[in-house]
């Protein structure tokens, strides 16, 4: 079964996929750190994100090369071509380049052909048109939401962690910018599917929202 997790930037899609794959012992694909691998090739190709023959050929190099590793407890590391970019996707510079990448046609039909094929039966799919376009007959389809200042927050708390300097005022208006791109863009935008169940983390848990998710699938089921 296909479980498809749609919604915003830090919505704790990422989090919450990793948990349900878990505990249903399925796989677990989070299509964002795609695209931010190939963010991260383009710019280290030192090509601008607006380049679609220069991110196209590092979207081939990404579908062909890249590896999900389950480290466990939720936690998964990306290589492409044999080198772990786990960290090197979180980067400021790929964070700003990954919505202007995510926009080409070329990118978007690599990425959603890829994401199809390493799926597999069973499995906990994440981003941002996945119950729209990339498994629309998904048989589970959640969009998961917060307002937006308590998604700048935990992205805020995320990023003191690893030692940033941005400030929440800056984390704020990057989300801001990238839901913008991202839901306004010509193919493919982030949009809630008509049959995806909505739910609002504003001032949840995460616990408490893997539970509401599995509790839904069990109730129908
Ligand atoms: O999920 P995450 O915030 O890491 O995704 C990074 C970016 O990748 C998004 O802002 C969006 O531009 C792009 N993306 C996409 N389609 C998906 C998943 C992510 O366009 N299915």
């Amino acid at each position: 079964m296909i479980i498809a997790i749609d919604g915003p930037a830090a919505s704790g899609k990422t989090t919450v996929a990793a948990l349900l794959a878990d505990r249903l012992n399925y796989n677990m694909l989070d299509s964002g750190s795609m695209y931010r691998a190939v963010a991260l090739l383009v710019i280290e190709g030192g090509a601008s994100p607006d380049d679609e023959l220069k991110a196209v050929e590092a979207a081939e190099k990404v579908a062909e090369s890249m590896r999900f590793v389950s480290v466990g407890e939720g936690e998964f590391r990306l290589s492409i071509g044999g080198r772990d970019v786990t960290m090197d996707i979180r980067s400021q510079e790929v964070t700003e380049a990954v919505s202007p990448v995510s926009r080409l046609a070329g990118v978007r039909a690599i990425m959603a052909e890829s994401q199809k094929r390493i799926a597999g039966a069973d499995a906990v799919v994440e981003g941002r048109d996945i119950g729209t376009v990339v498994f629309p007959d998904a048989e589970e389809k959640f969009y998961l939401d917060a307002a937006l200042a308590e998604r700048a927050k935990r992205r805020y708390l995320e990023e003191m962690r690893k030692g940033t300097a941005l400030t929440l005022e800056k984390v704020e208006a990057d989300i801001r910018n990238r839901d913008k791109i991202d839901s306004s863009r010509e193919l493919s935008p982030l949009a809630r599917a008509q049959d995806a169940v909505y739910i609002d983390t504003t001032g949840k848990g995460i616990g408490e929202v893997v539970d509401e998710i599995l509790g839904r699938i069990r109730g129908r089921r």
